[in-house]
């Protein structure tokens, strides 16, 4: 696949993935189309060489695997990871908010979100609901699924710059008064519209019954309504919402279904790693380890198979901005462009260490992809991934890295339109024959 088919495949996996949820939907979907197997938590496994599964957990979080033929104990196995869930705006759970005929959403922000990017923009809302159902004459029964308005429904509109007059020099936003979005003006404004809509868009959820008596319950939130695009006179540059961190969720999916050989091979989208990753869905909780528990059932074969395993933890990293190269540190600029990133940090808020950055230098070679390293400026605190959280829990020895990003945690974040590209071909290098003699470093 050419670069331009696959940003073209990218883009679509962004815009239709507005949520975590519509990212796991989409993951999976593209998983059984190759043949991957569904598996269950609830279920007994019977693993096969050779095969590929996937188990999903909370509808948000995915870990897909290859079992190459079955004995990771002699081998390891080749992990990576990313997170589905982006900075964004959740939709309160009694959110109607009526003032002068208009009606707005209230809010709570979502991880450390970039707020006055999400002003006058097309908002979309998109998320998972749970109905109460009734077939004609039967008892009541719960249907969950996901839904996505797929369109501008909200706004959030600023204050002219004539009622504020130091909008320029001193705005300070506040989630609770700025953020909730208008969704509703004028006449046709009325109590329960939200709840309307939803019950309307609750009919196209496939287990919804004949007749939905009741929301019971949602998860929504608002996302970008507008698709990625290309920016640049040379269309350098990708502008698009969430790449932070579906880029690579993307990249690490593409390359999984292409894992092939003896060593076995595994991807981890978990989610909520932009609000610290203690659930069970997040790379703190226990869907790793309860997921490589199954694939290695006994106790000392599964910590031989740790001791010899290798992860690449995936999240975007921060490219030079224009205007600010007093903020980066001055021997670690890293460029749109200019291939994947390896991110080091002495307080390990990245896993990164000597032996995994060989790794990681050597699939890059192997791929012939050029790569750049960053490390925070000494006198900034450093940002985190889910790449510590997993290699403490489990002692694998894990490499963080990522796409060159800029404006992360906007609502639109700028990459370079090679970049997503090259870190595929890495993690495919990776998943296919790459690096194997690192394997055996312990
Ligand atoms: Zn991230």
């Amino acid at each position: 696949m050419d670069t331009e088919s696959y940003n073209k495949h990218l883009f679509h996996f962004l815009h239709t993935s507005p949520t975590p949820f519509h990212a796991v939907a989409n993951a999976a979907e593209a998983l059984l189309k190759k043949g991957f197997i569904r598996l269950l938590e609830t279920e007994p496994w019977h693993l096969q060489k050779a095969s590929g599964y996937f188990v999903v957990r909370n509808d948000s979080a995915i870990i897909a695997f290859y079992t190459g033929d079955l004995k990771p104990w002699d081998t390891g196995i080749k992990l990576c990871g990313g997170h589905t869930d982006s900075p964004c705006l959740k939709v309160k759970p009694m959110p109607e908010l009526q003032n002068n005929t208009m009606t707005r959403l209230g809010v709570e922000v979502y991880g450390g979100a970039l707020l006055n990017t999400w002003f006058d923009r097309g908002l979309n809302l998109a998320g998972r609901l749970v109905l109460r159902c009734r077939e004609k004459n039967d008892i009541p029964y719960l249907a969950s699924g996901l839904i996505n308005i797929g369109a501008p429904v909200a706004v959030i509109p600023s204050l002219p710059i004539h009622l504020d007059r130091e909008a320029n020099t001193k705005k300070t936003i506040n989630a609770q008064v700025d953020l909730p979005p208008l969704i509703l003006t004028g006449a046709f404004s009325k109590p329960g519209a939200l709840h309307e809509a939803l019950l309307n868009a609750g009919k196209h959820i496939p287990d919804a019954g004949h007749e939905i008596e009741e929301i019971m319950g949602f998860d929504l939130f608002f996302s970008d309504a507008q698709p990625p695009f290309y920016t640049g006179l040379n269309k350098e540059i990708i502008s698009a919402p969430r790449l932070d961190n579906l880029l690579s969720c993307h990249a690490a999916l593409e390359s999984l279904l292409l894992a092939r050989g003896a060593i076995p091979c595994l991807a981890i989208l978990a989610d909520h790693e932009e609000v610290g990753s203690e659930t069970p869905a997040g790379a703190r909780g226990s869907f790793l380890t309860d997921t490589l528990t199954r694939i290695v059932p006994d106790p000392e074969q599964r910590l031989r198979t740790f001791a010899r395993s290798f992860m690449i933890s995936l999240d975007n990293a921060h490219a030079l901005h224009p205007a600010h190269a007093e903020r980066y540190d001055a021997g670690h600029l890293c460029l749109l462009n200019q291939g994947p990133v390896l991110k080091l940090n002495a307080a390990m808020r990245y896993a990164s260490d000597a032996m995994s950055t060989a790794l990681f230098r050597q699939l890059c070679q192997e791929a012939s992809v050029p790569m750049q390293t960053f490390v925070m400026k000494s006198d900034m605190p450093c940002g985190s991934t889910i790449g510590p959280s997993i290699s403490a829990a489990t002692g694998i020895k894990t490499v963080d890295v990522g796409s060159p990003t800029m404006a992360m945690h906007a609502i639109r974040e700028l990459t370079g339109n090679t970049d997503p590209h090259s870190l595929f071909k890495v993690l495919k290098q990776w998943f296919t024959t790459g690096a194997e003699p690192l394997l055996s470093l312990t």
